[in-house]
């Protein structure tokens, strides 16, 4: 089984859908389910309603999940298994108060060694633990040699005890911390392989220790996906607009083109444009550079250009707001014009809406106008052309301009018989 686990904390970051999309493409190839764990145990920095977002993207990028889990729902499970570990004293309480444990971290700053817990609570008695009552919270006691394992990408990793630390795995108010609720459910749903951000990367020794402890023997395996890099070479944050998938949206950009850009991202794959259902068919983990890759917003609108040339027209006319696919093609031949909806619209709309006719050619247009009421439904631009220059006697620009102005709204553009095929059915709309 193959799991996204967003936290519904914020707006999906371009890092976390790239994730899902690689863990469902991988559930894709070793036809294993894929589901999505909300993972909501933080109640302080969840934001209402972001976990129906995340699920609506995903949705949008095709990505079908066969089960949604919230990681809340396993509270009672995370506070047995925590007490588990208690009993078989694999973990301890601990009293020290978070002033206490803020002056030891102090003392580390200032020493410029890192901190770790200065083990005050592990070896107390039993009486002293029964008498104290005082609110605790629950550390594992770390591992005695060093925690190894083999990521796809990163390959051969070791942790020393010390690194991953006698650490909390249940809070003073009783709810779990991410490393113990995340290992327990990725044993609970029977994760085969978890991929994530390299954020994560310090994070995995803490929860093989803690499958270890528990005797549990699969083998997960692990993939932490190398950082997104702004145009700065700087890691991408949430102040980079273009992290955001909503903004990316906002700013015309398709989910086909989003979702082929992340996959080729410091990636080796034989073609450069691609569906998610090619990518199926050959995408490999071990093809994905080590090294951090950047984010290139041209190479994003190519290939925006480049999915919008291969949709279905009704698709396409759809991602406008029309419904019928003579728009598709219309929006078509503006490609050239433009590479995202939101810099083509306009120019759509722009053919729909009322005509400027205070211009230069407002004769001109008032007398094309007249005369297109009148004119039979033409086939062919060319007939519409020969026709309407006979019956206005306009000719050359005098035509051109104010023909052009009336149907499109615009000076420039595509050439008005590429055009034509696909207003034809709309011209008494048009230049009403
Ligand atoms: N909830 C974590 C995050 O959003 C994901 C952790 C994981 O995939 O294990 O970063």
């Amino acid at each position: 089984m193959l799991r996204f686990a967003p936290s519904p904390t914020g707006d999906m970051h371009i890092g976390n859908l790239r994730v899902a999309i690689f863990n469902y493409i991988i559930a894709k190839q070793r036809n294993e389910r894929f589901i999505v764990r909300i993972e909501d145990t933080d109640k302080e920095r969840n934001i209402e309603g972001k976990d129906r977002e995340i699920l609506e993207i995903l949705n949008l990028f095709g990505l079908k999940y066969d089960e949604v889990y919230y990681q809340s729902h396993n509270l009672t499970i995370h506070q047995h298994m925590a007490i588990k570990m208690l009993e078989e004293r694999k973990a301890f309480a601990c009293f020290c108060s978070p002033e206490e444990l803020e002056a030891e971290r102090e003392a580390a700053k200032k020493a410029k060694r890192a901190y770790r817990y200065g083990g005050k609570c592990e070896f107390l008695s039993d009486k002293e633990v029964l008498e104290n009552e005082k609110p605790f919270t629950i550390r594992l006691k770390k591992p005695k040699k060093p925690v190894e394992f083999t990521d796809i990408i990163k390959e051969k990793l070791s942790f020393a005890p010390d690194d991953i630390d006698s650490f909390v795995i249940m809070r003073a108010d009783k709810t779990p911390t991410y490393n113990f609720a995340c290992s327990l459910d990725d044993m609970i749903h029977d994760i085969s392989l978890v991929i994530r951000g390299e954020d994560h990367v310090s994070n995995t020794p803490k929860q093989i220790h803690i499958r270890n402890l528990l005797g549990y023997d699969k083998e997960i395996e692990y993939a932490h996906l190398p950082i997104i890099l702004n145009e700065n070479g700087k890691k991408m944050s949430k102040r980079d607009s273009a992290s955001s998938v909503k903004w990316l949206f906002h700013e015309g950009f398709i989910p086909e083109a989003i979702a082929n850009y992340l996959i080729l991202l410091g990636n080796k794959t034989p073609d450069e444009i691609f569906t998610l259902e090619e990518a199926i068919s050959w995408f490999d983990l071990k093809n994905l550079s080590k090294a951090a890759a950047k984010f290139d917003i041209d190479k994003l609108r190519f290939l925006n250009r480049e999915h919008m040339k291969m949709m279905d027209p009704k698709d396409l006319s759809r991602a406008f707001g029309f419904a019928d696919a003579a728009i598709g093609n219309l929006v078509k031949c503006y490609l050239e014009e433009g590479s995202t909806i939101k810099e083509i619209k306009p120019k759509i709309e722009a053919i729909f809406s009322a005509k400027p006719f205070d211009t230069e050619w407002e004769k001109e247009m008032k007398i094309l106008q007249e005369a297109m009421k009148s004119a039979p439904l033409f086939d062919s631009f060319d007939d519409l052309k020969k026709y309407l220059m006979k019956k206005t006697g306009l000719k050359g620009k005098n035509f051109f301009k104010p023909l052009r102005l009336l149907l499109t709204g615009t000076q420039h553009g595509p050439e008005l018989s590429y055009l034509y095929p696909y207003l034809k059915s709309y011209i008494m709309e048009i230049i009403k």
